[in-house]
């Protein structure tokens, strides 16, 4: 077998050309370097992805650093690039040059690179980029091999349905995360992901800095009576904070589901768990006046910079904060729940604010 590096940018387009390579001679070693990719959430997932299929094959995975400021000062001043623009080709140059000084200092003769499996990536780009990465290195040739063809296309497909590889919906980087327009049930099921490799010590972290922002808003400063909400998992966890601020005098109320409701109840430091989804919630009748409540902090599956929000699909928040035209209404959510658009129906009640 002869030795190849191959770059990879994601499992869906590391597949074919992986099973091609191992059936036609070729041993490769890959290379997973895209610091391009933004959230980091996402660039979790899909370096999952690939390194869970090549050491299915028994293939050797190179980890090189995720540095996404790095990768940012390379575009700089191409952020408003259309995709496959000049913003790509600094892009592909950076991570071509980074898999080309890797082969050169491991004893490869070639490299190659997945990313033209790809038909939103133009090939003219990737060549030129590779070519240029080779040169630098004496000795060093580029695979300028076009992916798409031989039938490859095709089981680039059918690899995908196989492993039921995570398929992403934008290219990478947050330019391209832009022009995505997924709809509700899409939008739900990449947050899902993207929540699901947090580790409980980056949900804290990301908890304590959301409050922290949260304690330095005058909203905040002046409300005695605020609606919150008892974690679950993957929410931005509220305990903690509850308590700090329940010691100090704040008014905590929780909401209780009731059939399709959310009814409201006060929190005196005692809860159960709630019949329908075992989320706890106060012992403890229902509050019937709200007015007292200025602020009301609102979980949900993703928010964007105008306030839109879209909840996990049932309607619960929509329902309730009708009831509270006079609070303001601030949503809670880890940074990969920031979408640039989040797609919304007539029902959908905006936030005056995202923390
Ligand atoms: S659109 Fe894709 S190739 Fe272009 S700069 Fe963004 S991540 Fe890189």
């Amino acid at each position: 077998m002869n030795r190849i590096l191959l770059h990879t940018c994601c499992a869906p387009c590391s597949g074919a050309i992986i099973e091609w390579m191992l059936s036609n001679g070729w041993q490769p070693t890959i290379y997973y370097c895209n610091p391009n990719i933004y959230p980091l959430e996402e660039y979790l997932i899909r370096k999952e992805e690939c390194t869970r299929y090549a050491t299915g094959l028994g293939l050797e995975i190179v980890d090189a650093d995720y540095n996404h400021s790095a990768w940012q000062c390379c575009v700089k001043g191409l952020e408003d690039e259309p995709e496959r623009g000049k913003r790509c080709l600094e892009c592909f140059k950076m991570r071509l040059l980074s898999a080309a000084r890797y082969a050169s200092e491991h004893g490869f003769s070639i490299f190659t690179s997945t990313l033209d499996s790809s038909r939103w990536k133009r090939h003219d780009q990737i060549v030129e980029a590779g070519n240029w990465a080779a040169a630098q290195f004496p000795g060093l040739t580029v695979w300028d091999k076009n992916w798409r063809q031989g039938g490859l296309q095709e089981r680039r497909s059918q690899i995908i349905k196989e492993q039921d590889f995570y398929n992403q919906r934008y290219c990478g980087c947050e330019y391209s995360m832009q022009a995505m327009h997924d709809d509700k049930k899409q939008a739900r099921q990449r947050i899902r992901r993207l929540i699901s490799v947090m580790t409980p010590e980056q949900k804290a972290a990301q908890s304590a800095s959301i409050w922290e922002r949260l304690e330095q808003n005058q909203a905040f400063k002046d409300a005695t009576d605020i609606l919150i909400y008892w974690s679950m998992d993957d929410e931005v966890q509220t305990p903690a904070f509850i308590d700090k601020w329940s010691a100090l005098g704040k008014r905590f109320y929780l909401p209780s589901i009731q059939g399709d409701d959310l009814i409201v109840k006060l929190y005196d430091g005692k809860l159960h768990p709630g019949e329908q989804f075992g989320i706890p919630e106060p012992d403890g009748k229902p509050v019937t006046d709200l007015s007292p409540i200025t602020l009301v902090l609102v979980p949900g599956r993703a928010f964007d910079a105008a306030g839109n929000r879209m909840g996990r699909g049932r309607g619960f928040y929509d329902r309730l904060l009708p009831r509270l035209p006079h609070a303001l209404k601030a949503g809670v959510c880890f940074d990969c729940q920031k979408l640039p658009c989040v797609p919304t129906d007539d029902n959908d009640i905006k936030m005056d604010f995202v923390i």
